[in-house]
């Protein structure tokens, strides 16, 4: 629910409607837009408020149903808003894309891999070293000895690094190498990890899972906006469907309803929706033509020999190709996408 404020509305007024809403219970956040101050109002109880703000001084209306999500919906914040990673803006009209390996394996294979994507115009470097793996048989990750590597790489490239966190209790150390902290996809809806990242300054990048709803995202997101931090990005990966030619289905119209419903910037991950390689250029083509803000795509410089995620996993070629391809796209949709150097 939005209170509207008259744009006539004294600061006493204004103060009398906040004083009201706090000694009832509610939580609040004020917004400037154009010459109209708007108060949202959060929590369930906020319509029980509304014949009474109705009536009191300095009060225009009150507008709708407040999103169960209103510190990441549009209406709150009708502004896109930007996640900052030093001279990044991720949501600006630029468009990001993240390129590296499912897993960190060794230096020497992330060290190519990162040379080859920073010189084909990937802005950020990804890689995993906490692997959520559905079989414990599986490759787990490095853990810190990866982060170590990534943090090698950024300074031989000068890519920001994503990666993933996978338990509370490793944030604080995630957060020491990274620049990005990744919420993976069977992880969206781990609510103190979610807390975790959110009371910490690292920027989130949160991916839909496997079988969440839009709404679920948002509300996940919310979690991390609400404990403190806004920088937030959200990623597309594909959800399950009862189609079983691609590894998931690419939810493409995620993109613009995302955009619609929230302000906060929409990547799209190719990759884990296509489970394909040959599949992965067709669907950032059309992430970027619908809109998204990001792709992380998987790379890899000997991927059929890759301990996770091969299949899927661009060669880097592939890679340089697929930049190509989408940077036209980018132009075609007034975006842009970083040119490959020199
Ligand atoms: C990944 O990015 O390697 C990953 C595990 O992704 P997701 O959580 O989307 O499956
Ligand atoms: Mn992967």
């Amino acid at each position: 629910m939005i209170v509207v404020l008259a744009p006539d509305c004294s600061l006493k007024d204004k103060a009398g409607v906040v004083r009201f809403i706090e000694r009832h219970g509610g939580r609040l956040i004020v917004s400037e837009i154009g010459q109209e101050t708007h108060i949202g109002l959060i929590g369930t109880e906020a319509q029980a408020l509304a014949a009474d703000l109705e009536t009191m001084p300095g009060v225009a209306e009150i507008l709708g149903v407040a999103p169960p999500y209103p510190q990441v919906s549009r209406e709150y914040h009708p502004e896109s808003s930007e996640v900052r990673i030093g001279d990044l803006h991720i949501g600006g009209p630029e468009v990001i894309v993240m390129a590296g390996p499912c897993s960190v394996e060794r230096e020497e294979q992330l060290s190519i891999i990162g040379r080859v994507v920073a010189s084909a115009g990937a802005r950020m470097l990804r890689g995993g070293a906490f692997k959520p793996r559905s079989s414990p048989y599986s490759y787990q990750g490095l853990g810190e000895e990866g982060l170590v590597l990534l943090a090698a790489v950024r300074e031989q490239t000068g890519l920001p690094v994503v990666t993933e966190v996978v338990a509370p209790e490793d944030v604080d150390l995630v957060g020491r190498y990274a620049d990005m902290l990744q919420i993976g996809a069977r992880n969206m809806q781990n609510f103190r990890l979610l807390s975790e990242v959110g009371a910490q300054s690292r920027p989130v990048l949160l991916k839909r899972g496997l079988s969440s709803t839009l709404e679920e995202l948002l509300l996940a997101a919310e979690y991390v906006v609400s404990a403190g931090n806004p920088q937030v990005a959200l990623c597309e990966r594909g959800i399950r469907t009862f189609e079983t030619a691609t590894r998931n289905t690419l939810d493409i119209a995620a993109v613009p309803v995302l955009k619609r419903k929230t302000h906060l910037p929409v990547i799209v991950d190719p990759s884990h929706a296509a489970g394909d390689r040959e599949l992965v250029p067709h669907l950032a083509r059309s992430a970027v033509a619908a809109g998204a803000d990001g792709v992380l795509v998987e790379v890899h410089n000997d991927p059929d020999n890759a301990l996770s995620d091969g299949a899927q996993s661009l060669t880097l070629d592939g890679f340089s190709s697929m930049m190509d391809e989408i940077r036209q796209v980018a132009v075609a949709v007034d975006r842009s996408i970083a040119a490959p150097a020199g």
